[in-house]
Protein backbone atom coordinates (compact mmCIF):
# COMPACT_ATOMS: atom_id res chain seq x y z
CA UNK A 1 0.00 0.00 0.00
CA UNK A 2 1.45 3.28 -0.55
CA UNK A 3 1.77 5.71 1.86
CA UNK A 4 0.54 8.47 2.92
CA UNK A 5 1.96 11.71 4.31
CA UNK A 6 0.96 13.22 7.69
CA UNK A 7 2.75 16.34 8.79
CA UNK A 8 3.79 16.41 12.24
CA UNK A 9 2.85 20.18 13.40
CA UNK A 10 6.79 20.43 15.34
CA UNK A 11 10.16 20.09 14.05
CA UNK A 12 11.63 18.48 17.36
CA UNK A 13 13.47 15.25 16.44
CA UNK A 14 12.70 13.39 19.22
CA UNK A 15 9.09 13.34 18.81
CA UNK A 16 9.42 12.81 14.99
CA UNK A 17 11.41 9.49 16.24
CA UNK A 18 9.07 8.50 18.83
CA UNK A 19 6.16 8.74 16.12
CA UNK A 20 8.08 7.42 13.12
CA UNK A 21 8.16 4.37 15.23
CA UNK A 22 4.92 3.92 15.69
CA UNK A 23 3.53 4.94 12.14
CA UNK A 24 5.78 4.66 10.04
CA UNK A 25 4.80 1.42 7.91
CA UNK A 26 1.60 2.99 7.22
CA UNK A 27 2.42 7.02 7.22
CA UNK A 28 5.41 8.99 5.91
CA UNK A 29 6.04 11.58 8.80
CA UNK A 30 6.83 15.09 7.35
CA UNK A 31 8.41 17.97 9.97
CA UNK A 32 7.38 21.47 9.41
CA UNK A 33 10.68 21.81 8.00
CA UNK A 34 10.56 19.23 5.48
CA UNK A 35 7.11 21.26 4.31
CA UNK A 36 9.29 24.28 4.35
CA UNK A 37 7.37 26.00 7.21
CA UNK A 38 9.50 28.61 8.81
CA UNK A 39 9.29 30.33 11.66
CA UNK A 40 6.73 29.58 14.99
CA UNK A 41 3.23 28.83 15.12
CA UNK A 42 1.45 30.86 17.97
CA UNK A 43 0.44 29.29 20.59
CA UNK A 44 -2.38 31.55 22.76
CA UNK A 45 -4.48 29.07 24.17
CA UNK A 46 -5.22 28.07 27.51
CA UNK A 47 -4.93 24.45 27.77
CA UNK A 48 -3.06 21.54 26.29
CA UNK A 49 -6.21 20.69 24.13
CA UNK A 50 -6.79 24.38 22.58
CA UNK A 51 -2.86 24.69 21.78
CA UNK A 52 -2.94 21.40 20.16
CA UNK A 53 -6.31 21.83 17.92
CA UNK A 54 -4.76 25.62 17.15
CA UNK A 55 -1.41 24.00 15.66
CA UNK A 56 -3.30 21.47 14.24
CA UNK A 57 -5.74 23.51 12.18
CA UNK A 58 -3.24 26.29 11.17
CA UNK A 59 -0.83 23.65 9.33
CA UNK A 60 -4.33 21.91 8.40
CA UNK A 61 -5.54 25.22 6.66
CA UNK A 62 -2.12 26.09 5.12
CA UNK A 63 -1.17 23.12 3.40
CA UNK A 64 -4.41 21.03 3.08
CA UNK A 65 -2.99 18.08 4.03
CA UNK A 66 -3.81 15.32 6.67
CA UNK A 67 -1.98 16.68 10.39
CA UNK A 68 -1.17 16.10 13.72
CA UNK A 69 -0.42 18.47 16.59
CA UNK A 70 0.86 17.79 20.38
CA UNK A 71 1.36 19.60 23.21
CA UNK A 72 2.45 18.44 26.69
CA UNK A 73 2.67 19.69 30.09
CA UNK A 74 2.93 19.10 33.68
CA UNK A 75 0.34 18.92 35.77
CA UNK A 76 0.67 19.83 39.78
CA UNK A 77 -2.46 19.05 42.17
CA UNK A 78 -1.48 21.12 44.55
CA UNK A 79 -0.61 24.65 42.27
CA UNK A 80 -4.56 23.59 40.89
CA UNK A 81 -2.61 21.98 37.69
CA UNK A 82 -0.08 24.64 37.46
CA UNK A 83 2.61 25.02 35.66
CA UNK A 84 0.08 22.83 32.86
CA UNK A 85 0.35 24.62 29.57
CA UNK A 86 2.37 27.12 30.24
CA UNK A 87 5.38 24.51 31.31
CA UNK A 88 7.69 25.64 28.85
CA UNK A 89 8.42 29.27 30.02
CA UNK A 90 6.94 28.84 33.74
CA UNK A 91 9.81 31.02 34.51
CA UNK A 92 10.06 33.05 32.04
CA UNK A 93 10.10 33.74 28.28
CA UNK A 94 13.87 32.05 28.28
CA UNK A 95 12.34 28.88 28.46
CA UNK A 96 15.07 27.46 30.37
CA UNK A 97 14.58 24.07 32.17
CA UNK A 98 16.89 24.98 34.96
CA UNK A 99 14.93 28.31 35.75
CA UNK A 100 11.37 26.30 35.19
CA UNK A 101 12.48 23.41 37.91
CA UNK A 102 13.87 25.60 40.92
CA UNK A 103 10.44 27.87 40.37
CA UNK A 104 8.63 24.76 41.09
CA UNK A 105 10.36 23.48 43.67
CA UNK A 106 10.60 26.69 45.08
CA UNK A 107 7.08 27.26 45.17
CA UNK A 108 6.00 23.32 46.59
CA UNK A 109 8.30 24.60 49.46
CA UNK A 110 6.89 23.19 52.74
CA UNK A 111 3.77 21.69 50.47
CA UNK A 112 3.17 17.84 51.53
CA UNK A 113 0.92 16.75 48.39
CA UNK A 114 3.56 16.72 45.65
CA UNK A 115 1.02 14.69 43.20
CA UNK A 116 1.30 15.48 39.64
CA UNK A 117 1.17 14.16 36.55
CA UNK A 118 2.57 14.75 32.97
CA UNK A 119 0.20 15.14 29.93
CA UNK A 120 0.12 15.36 26.52
CA UNK A 121 -2.84 16.25 24.19
CA UNK A 122 -2.82 15.01 19.96
CA UNK A 123 -4.87 16.74 17.77
CA UNK A 124 -5.38 14.38 14.43
CA UNK A 125 -7.07 15.52 11.51
CA UNK A 126 -7.71 13.24 9.31
CA UNK A 127 -10.07 12.07 6.26
CA UNK A 128 -12.20 15.39 7.01
CA UNK A 129 -12.42 14.48 10.94
CA UNK A 130 -10.71 16.25 13.66
CA UNK A 131 -10.02 14.30 16.85
CA UNK A 132 -8.01 14.57 19.97
CA UNK A 133 -6.15 11.79 22.16
CA UNK A 134 -4.76 12.49 25.71
CA UNK A 135 -2.27 10.90 27.59
CA UNK A 136 -1.36 10.74 31.25
CA UNK A 137 1.16 9.56 33.74
CA UNK A 138 0.51 9.77 37.04
CA UNK A 139 3.45 10.51 39.75
CA UNK A 140 5.03 13.42 42.20
CA UNK A 141 7.63 16.06 42.26
CA UNK A 142 10.49 15.32 44.77
CA UNK A 143 12.32 18.00 46.51
CA UNK A 144 15.80 17.85 44.55
CA UNK A 145 17.12 16.62 41.51
CA UNK A 146 18.03 13.48 40.34
CA UNK A 147 19.57 11.98 37.22
CA UNK A 148 20.76 13.22 33.55
CA UNK A 149 18.54 11.70 30.97
CA UNK A 150 15.56 13.18 29.30
CA UNK A 151 14.58 17.33 29.45
CA UNK A 152 11.98 19.30 30.70
CA UNK A 153 10.81 18.55 34.50
CA UNK A 154 12.48 14.78 34.12
CA UNK A 155 14.76 15.18 37.18
CA UNK A 156 12.55 16.10 39.27
CA UNK A 157 9.64 13.58 38.44
CA UNK A 158 9.12 10.20 39.83
CA UNK A 159 6.14 7.83 37.91
CA UNK A 160 3.78 6.05 40.07
CA UNK A 161 5.01 2.57 40.73
CA UNK A 162 8.67 4.10 40.54
CA UNK A 163 11.65 4.92 43.29
CA UNK A 164 13.71 6.75 40.27
CA UNK A 165 12.87 10.00 38.11
CA UNK A 166 12.37 10.28 34.32
CA UNK A 167 16.17 11.23 34.56
CA UNK A 168 17.18 8.52 35.78
CA UNK A 169 15.51 6.39 33.16
CA UNK A 170 16.93 5.01 29.62
CA UNK A 171 14.84 6.50 26.55
CA UNK A 172 13.31 3.20 26.07
CA UNK A 173 12.25 2.73 29.90
CA UNK A 174 10.94 6.22 30.40
CA UNK A 175 9.12 5.95 26.54
CA UNK A 176 7.14 2.65 27.31
CA UNK A 177 5.42 4.24 30.20
CA UNK A 178 5.16 8.38 28.87
CA UNK A 179 1.92 10.44 28.74
CA UNK A 180 3.51 11.17 25.04
CA UNK A 181 3.20 7.39 24.19
CA UNK A 182 0.12 7.04 26.00
CA UNK A 183 -1.38 9.29 23.68
CA UNK A 184 -0.20 8.17 20.36
CA UNK A 185 -1.25 4.55 21.17
CA UNK A 186 -4.52 5.84 21.59
CA UNK A 187 -4.33 7.57 18.27
CA UNK A 188 -3.24 4.01 16.98
CA UNK A 189 -5.71 2.37 18.01
CA UNK A 190 -8.14 4.60 16.06
CA UNK A 191 -6.24 4.56 12.77
CA UNK A 192 -5.95 0.98 13.25
CA UNK A 193 -2.87 0.53 12.96
P1 LIG B 1 5.89 20.19 24.50
O1 LIG B 1 4.47 20.61 24.27
O2 LIG B 1 6.11 18.74 24.24
O3 LIG B 1 6.87 21.08 23.77
O4 LIG B 1 6.19 20.37 26.06
C1 LIG B 1 6.08 21.61 26.73
C2 LIG B 1 6.89 21.60 28.01
O5 LIG B 1 6.35 20.64 28.93
C3 LIG B 1 8.34 21.19 27.86
O6 LIG B 1 9.15 22.31 27.50
C4 LIG B 1 8.69 20.68 29.25
O7 LIG B 1 8.92 21.75 30.13
C5 LIG B 1 7.39 20.01 29.67
N1 LIG B 1 7.42 18.57 29.28
C6 LIG B 1 6.65 17.97 28.33
N2 LIG B 1 6.94 16.66 28.23
C7 LIG B 1 7.90 16.42 29.15
C8 LIG B 1 8.63 15.24 29.52
O8 LIG B 1 8.46 14.13 28.98
N3 LIG B 1 9.54 15.40 30.51
C9 LIG B 1 9.77 16.58 31.12
N4 LIG B 1 9.14 17.71 30.81
C10 LIG B 1 8.21 17.63 29.82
Amino acid sequence: MEKQQLILASNNIHKVEEIKHFIGDRFELLTLEQIGFEGDIEEPGSTLSENSMIKAEYIFDKYHQSCIADDSGLEVLSLNNEPGVYSARYAGPQRSHEDNMNLLLKNLKGETDRSAQFRTVITLIHEGKISQFDGVVKGKIISEKRGEQGFGYDPIFVPEGYDRTFAQMSLTEKNGLSHRTRAIEKMIEYLNL
